[in-house]
């Protein structure tokens, strides 16, 4: 079995952002020569996501509008999290748009349904952050 494992590092110059890393990943397939197997990737930090929906700027657009109503920035002291930071918000958008994705390698593809996208949501941008890449298979 084949195992290889990079991080993908970002720096957003914005709070919020949505980027596609598919490019990436299908790199990172390449780069571990798995023909069958598994991928899995996950933000490495708390206040981040990555998750696989439509690379579309409306839909994007709408997610950040209705992570905004569940979970406003502003006013920051409405959270008990905010006593030294002001990142709580951050927190509950990572939280509803999750933590990691997987994906099936089969003969060397990424096994998506239509329309499927790999992003990294960051939701307290502004500072280097990182993403892991995991990949078994043969
Ligand atoms: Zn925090």
């Amino acid at each position: 079995m084949k195992s290889y494992r990079k991080e993908l590092w970002f720096n957003v110059p914005t709070r919020r952002s949505f980027v596609n890393i598919t490019t990436e990943i299908e790199k990172c397939m390449r780069e571990s020569g798995v023909k069958e197997g598994l991928i899995l990737v996950n933000a490495m930090h708390i206040t981040a996501s990555v998750f696989i929906n439509d690379d579309e700027s409306g839909l994007h657009k709408d997610y950040d509008k209705w992570l905004e109503k569940l979970a406003p920035h502003e006013p920051v002291s409405q959270y008990r999290h905010n006593v030294s930071e002001d990142n709580a918000d951050a927190h509950m958008k990572r939280q509803i748009m999750g933590r990691e994705v997987v994906v099936a390698i089969t003969e060397g593809k990424l096994d998506f349904g239509p329309w499927e996208q790999i992003f990294y949501g960051e939701f307290d941008g502004r500072r280097k952050k990182r993403a892991l890449v995991k990949i078994i298979g043969e």
